[in-house]
Order: C-alpha cells, then sequence, then structure tokens
C-alpha cells in the first residue's frame, strides 16, 4: 500500500476556496517558514479510499478475538457509546459550574460507590488516569502517610513480586523508593518464607497483583497481609486483574490497603491504540485526607466538588479525571446490574475452558486452576523443534487471531499469556484452542513456515535486530522528486508496507 505522501500530486486539492481579501497577517521574519509545508496534495475521494482501506488493515476487538493477557481486552458494548454521547455529558466544558453538572456528578460520585464496593475500601479518587498513574498516585499516598507518622524517611523500600507488571517497579522508582523483588514459589504464591526475610522496619509496603499475571490466586494472602501489617507496612493492590474477581472477592478483605482499578481494562472501553484509561484508586479510611483532590461528595439531593482535604497529596491529573472513561464504565456495570459477579465468573469460566484444551499441547509451568487468564510455555517446541513463543504468536496471526501476550511473566521461559474475557462464545474459543493446536502440530512438521510467519499479513517478519539497531523513523521525501521540495529528510523508506 502506498503512502499518502506517495499518492500525492502538486496542485491537486479537493475543492477549491475563494482567495481572502483580507491584508495578509503580519508574521515576524523570523517565525516565516522558508519553504511550504510539505502535505499531500490528494482529491476527496483519494483521501476517502486512502483512510478507509487503512482502517481495514487494522485489527481490533471489532474484527476478531483478542486474547492479550493481563490487557483484559473485551468487547466494548456500542451501549456505552451512546451513553457517553448524550449531549449533556458530551457537551460538558470542564469549566461548567456545579449547578449546570449535577448529573455529570452525580454519575461520578455513584461511580465512586460502586468502585468502593467492589474493592472493600471506603474511599476513592477518580482522577487517575490510569493504572500506572494510580500506582504512583498510591505510592504518594504511602509516603504521605508514613510521613505523617513521623516515619517518612525510615521506610524506604517498596516490595514488588517477580511476577509484576513493569509499571509496578517503575512506579515504585518514580515515587523514589527502593526496590526489593520477592519471589514466586513452586505453586505460583508468594514464597512467604523468603518474604518474612525482606520485610523490616525499612518496608513501606507491598505492591501486588492478586491474582498474579500467572492468573493464580495467592493462596496465603492473609498470611502475606498479615507479616506486612505486623510490620507496620502497607498493602498496595495492583487491579489490573480485578476482571477475576469483582463481586465475588474484595482487595480490602483480602487486607490491602490501597487499590487501584484499571477501569479501560475491568469495565469496557477501547484501548490498547493510546486511547484515554482510567486508573481510580481506592484506599482504607486513615488514608482518605491525603487523596487527591476534589472528591465528589453528596449533600442530600445535591452533588459538589469537595477541595477540602488540607492533607491532600494534591493533583494528579488536570480536571477531575477521565470523564468520557467514567461513562463507559458506568454503563457496563449498570448493565450488568447485581450480577456483575457474572463478568467474572464466566472470565473465569472461559480462561478454565481455554487452558483444559491446551494443557497438554503446550507446558503449564503451575499445574492449577486458573482464574481469568493463564500461562503457558511454548519451552517444549523450543527444545524439539526451535520454534519459540513468538514464532508461535507471529503465526496466529495467519490463523486470524491477535496473538496472546508473550514472554511475561519474566519467570515463566517461551510464555504465553493468554486472556480471553468473559465477551467470546464457545466457537471462538474452540477456534482459537485448534489454531495454536495446529500450530504446535507445525511445529514438528514444518518447523522453517513458523520461522517466516505471518505469511498473509500486510506486514511480514520484522528483522527486530535491525529495526531496534537501525531504526527509520522518518519517511525519505528525497526518494520522491514530486515531494523533494526541502532539504532531504533522512534515511530511506521503509519497505514492503
Ligand atoms: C495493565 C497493567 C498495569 C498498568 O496499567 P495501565 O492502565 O496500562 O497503566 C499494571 N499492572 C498490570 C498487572 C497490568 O496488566
Amino acid at each position: 500500500m502506498k503512502l499518502v505522501f506517495e499518492k500525492s500530486r502538486p496542485g491537486r486539492r479537493a475543492s477549491a476556496l475563494p482567495r481572502v481579501e483580507l491584508p495578509a497577517p503580519e508574521v515576524p521574519d523570523g517565525l516565516r517558514r522558508a519553504r511550504p509545508p510539505r502535505l499531500p496534495e490528494l482529491s476527496e475521494p483519494e483521501v476517502v479510499r486512502h483512510f478507509t482501506e487503512l482502517t481495514t488493515r487494522n485489527y481490533g476487538i471489532d474484527t476478531g478475538f483478542y486474547p492479550l493477557g493481563s490487557c483484559t481486552m473485551k468487547y466494548n458494548p456500542r451501549v456505552n457509546e451512546r451513553v457517553v454521547a448524550l449531549p449533556g455529558f458530551r457537551d460538558l466544558h470542564p469549566l461548567q459550574g456545579e449547578d449546570g453538572a449535577q448529573g455529570a456528578l452525580e454519575l461520578m460520585w455513584r461511580l465512586q460507590e460502586i468502585l468502593a464496593e467492589v474493592a472493600g475500601l471506603p474511599a476513592v479518587s477518580l482522577q487517575p488516569a490510569a493504572g500506572s498513574q494510580g500506582e504512583l498516585t498510591g505510592l504518594f499516598l504511602m509516603r504521605a502517610h508514613f510521613a505523617a507518622r513521623g516515619e517518612g524517611e525510615q521506610r524506604d523500600t517498596v516490595i514488588t513480586a517477580d511476577t509484576a507488571h513493569g509499571t509496578n517497579p517503575a512506579s515504585v522508582a518514580m515515587a523514589g523508593y527502593r526496590l526489593a523483588k520477592a519471589e514466586t514459589d513452586a505453586r505460583g504464591n508468594l514464597d512467604v518464607e523468603h518474604l518474612r526475610e525482606l520485610v523490616s522496619e525499612r518496608t513501606a509496603g507491598l505492591m501486588l497483583t492478586n491474582p498474579s499475571t500467572l492468573g493464580l490466586f495467592d493462596e496465603h494472602i492473609e498470611e502475606v497481609a498479615q507479616i506486612f501489617h505486623d510490620a507496620g507496612a502497607l498493602l498496595y493492590y495492583d487491579g489490573a486483574n480485578l476482571n477475576a474477581v469483582c463481586g465475588i472477592s474484595r482487595p480490602g478483605d483480602m487486607g490491602f490497603d490501597i487499590v487501584h482499578y484499571n477501569l479501560h481494562k475491568t469495565f469496557s472501553q477501547p484501548h490498547g491504540g493510546g486511547g484515554p484509561g482510567g486508573g481510580p484508586v481506592a484506599v482504607r479510611a486513615e488514608l482518605e485526607p491525603y487523596l487527591p483532590v476534589p472528591a465528589v461528595a453528596r449533600d442530600g439531593d445535591r452533588f459538589r466538588l469537595d477541595f477540602d482535604r488540607p492533607q491532600s497529596i494534591g493533583k494528579v491529573r488536570g480536571f477531575y479525571g477521565p470523564f468520557g472513561v467514567f461513562v463507559r464504565s458506568y454503563a457496563y456495570i449498570r448493565s450488568y446490574g447485581a450480577q456483575l459477579r457474572e463478568m467474572s465468573e464466566v472470565a473465569v469460566l472461559n480462561a478454565n475452558y481455554l487452558l483444559a484444551r491446551l494443557r497438554d499441547v503446550y507446558e503449564l509451568p503451575f499445574d492449577r486452576l486458573c482464574m481469568h487468564e493463564f500461562v503457558l510455555s511454548a519451552r517444549g517446541l523450543k527444545r524439539a523443534h526451535g520454534v519459540t513463543a513468538l514464532d508461535v504468536a507471529k503465526r496466529l496471526m495467519d490463523f486470524g487471531f491477535h496473538p496472546p501476550t508473550i514472554y511475561f511473566p519474566l519467570i515463566v521461559p517461551e510464555a504465553l499469556m493468554i486472556e480471553p474475557t468473559e465477551t467470546e462464545t464457545k466457537e471462538t474459543l474452540d477456534a482459537f484452542a485448534d489454531a495454536l493446536i495446529a500450530i504446535a502440530r507445525e511445529a514438528g512438521e514444518r518447523p522453517e513456515e513458523l520461522k517466516g510467519a505471518p505469511h498473509g499479513r500486510p506486514v511480514g517478519r520484522l528483522d527486530e535486530v535491525k529495526a531496534a539497531k537501525r531504526a527509520i523513523v522518518k519517511y525519505g521525501f528525497d526518494e520522491h522528486p514530486d515531494l523533494a521540495a526541502g532539504p532531504a529528510a533522512a534515511v530511506e523508506a521503509p519497505k514492503g508496507v
């Protein structure tokens, strides 16, 4: 497919505008362009065809199964979009006064209440823009808590699991804490004995995903919480895997003190292409005074923004948080109503069904029932045929599926991390399992075919080493004489696109 710049022809236009008769604006010489901008010049139908064709090259949940582990790529119901496009929500200005925004404030208040119930913790801030920002916010809350107790200097270390998402250690470093890493035991739980050695009067807290990124619920979570609380430390719950436990078990009841939600994962919202996210945090009552401002408060029938939190860590995001995400998540939750736990039950059932179909074909490093996702290993295929998790993932594209997450969590070699979500049918799950089984068979019969996959997609296998060492991130205008009005822009044009 040609780039829009290659389709460009000088002087071609979608429509002609009359000449401007006003005097030209005064632009200081130093700010004037030396030459016109290099914009593509095309007719209107060409523009429409170009971008329409591009959309057909895209792969998303609306076109197929997307079992990207840890990302919870569930279907986004259209009713969410209908609701968020209601003029009262869509046209609201962030500086609108409270009187003119009662409906929006009520929605935020109701969402706070629901999230508090889901976590089993009383106080919620909707502000953080994503899970990762929720983590940073949570660690700042931890800091504020210890500073207020005069233990700010002493408690300088936060412990994360060796299965943690990369954002956990990154947030620990950004918040200015030292990092310590807890190990996973042979059953896929945190190694309790190792934890006891790690925890001391210098420990500020533990960050943990439960179920973990292995898709396993920690069987000793109450004991783990006790170890940290006995040492005066706090427990932070990375809520990326809440899709497994909503309405079934609550982080607050497990002993966690601070929780973040990934609204865009658990409660639906187009994400994955850099779309907006939502990462609210919930805390125990002792930590509420430190939450970001403002909170949404209710006085009888009226809703207002409450800025009266003198001990607050301050604002972590502009205005009041990602409002469109709140509306979609609220719509998703309300469409389940009191049956919200069905969401998690079906997500767990779907994952276990897939696991049962695949466990004899790929290696299963931790042999337990899974929660909403599970991790297999392609280690056996690598040993026997030289076929890696990457090859399996690339080959899945030829079968019409988005690959699962691979090489994560880091403690599983050749990891394939599969999360089907609750929104898929048995037929889809079977077709995906059939594809993975067929690929395992191919690995024995024609491994070379897997190494070159994908064969039927618009973009083939990249040379990853070259892509990293000689990254070409700029289009080569000089190769196209029609466009080369200016100085030659760097390097060569991408080939084969
Ligand atoms: C997605 C994810 C995060 C980060 O959340 P974002 O919303 O992407 O910032 C953190 N931890 C785990 C386990 C995740 O899957």
